[in-house]
């Protein structure tokens, strides 16, 4: 049988928007020692805005209406920021045998040109050189090149949550070690762990790679929860000791593989997870 105060835990979560899909969780989210969190849509709001163009041989209409008419095939947060941004001129022209490299960005063809929209691991792959200056940005980018030749970048930002320093301040007042992932560019990501305050970051990860780091960490004997929200989330969420979705913004994969949802996508909720498993477990015990 399950005791009382289980029931009553879960009750407290569910009032501070936090669902349990079971009673067990309270408890192990008592004993984790290190949470491992996902940067865009977890820490930051998830939504891009177009910041900058920069073109090399072309016009900055039409480098985005290049942008715009791959983009429309791709449901990434980097991809709507591109396409609302572009309005009307993303129906200009029509992109074909549009190809998702996960990781990476976009491949295809717009009006019979070969195509690229993505980061520099894409134009590495490609054998596509582009100015150095690139490397140096602190903003997430999307290259473009056409025809098999570099023709411009575009930058895109997010903005932390409100609550996103506040809820890496409260882990560390926990004494949890807070690691983040993420697959955009390095030098986003320090930046972003430097102006939270995180332990550890690490960037440029592939799906897979988000996998090894939570592996590295489980086979070093910590006991992990990891946060997330996207599709890719999905193993990482299922590999860690407890798996934490993001519910609003988090895609239907992530959430169902879950075991924990935090319903306003309040990354401070994390540590309101924690505290309701440590009172549960006062009240149980
Ligand atoms: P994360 O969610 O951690 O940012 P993703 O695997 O979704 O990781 O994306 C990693 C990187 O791949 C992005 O930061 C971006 O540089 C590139 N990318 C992914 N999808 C697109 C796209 N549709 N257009 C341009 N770049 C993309
Ligand atoms: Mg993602």
């Amino acid at each position: 049988s399950i005791p009382l105060g289980y029931f009553g835990g879960i009750g407290l979560a569910s009032r501070n928007g936090i669902l349990f899909k079971g009673s067990n969780f309270l408890d192990v989210m008592t004993g984790i020692d290190t949470v491992v969190m996902d940067k865009t849509g977890t820490l930051t709001k998830g939504v891009f805005k177009v910041q900058q163009i920069v073109t090399a041989g072309l016009e900055q209409r039409e480098l985005i209406r290049f942008a715009a008419a791959m983009e429309t095939n791709s449901s990434h947060p980097i991809a709507k920021a591109i396409v609302a941004y572009a309005g009307d001129q993303a129906q200009e022209l029509k992109a074909t045998d549009v190809q998702e490299i996960a990781g990476n960005g976009l491949k295809g063809t717009v009006e019979g040109k070969t195509m690229l929209a993505g980061n520099v691991k894409l134009l590495n792959k490609f054998g596509i050189t582009y100015p150095a200056e690139i490397d140096e940005l602190v903003d997430t980018v999307v290259l473009i090149a056409i025809q098999g030749k570099y023709a411009g970048y575009i930058t895109i930002a997010d903005e932390l949550k409100e609550d996103a320093k506040q809820a890496i301040q409260q882990l560390h007042q926990q004494h949890i070690q807070t690691v983040m992932l993420s697959g955009d560019k390095s030098a986003v990501v320090n930046k972003v762990a430097g102006l939270l305050g995180i332990d550890k970051a690490f960037g440029d990860l592939l799906p897979e790679g988000k996998v090894e780091q939570v592996q590295k960490l489980k086979d070093e004997g910590r006991r992990i929860a990891f946060v997330g929200d996207g599709v890719n989330d999905a193993p990482v969420i299922a590999l860690a000791d407890v798996g934490i979705a993001m519910g609003g913004l988090g895609s239907d994969a992530t959430i169902e593989t879950a075991e924990v949802v935090i319903q306003n996508d309040q990354p401070s909720k994390i540590t309101t997870a924690i505290r309701v498993g440590r009172i549960t477990k006062q009240i149980v015990w």
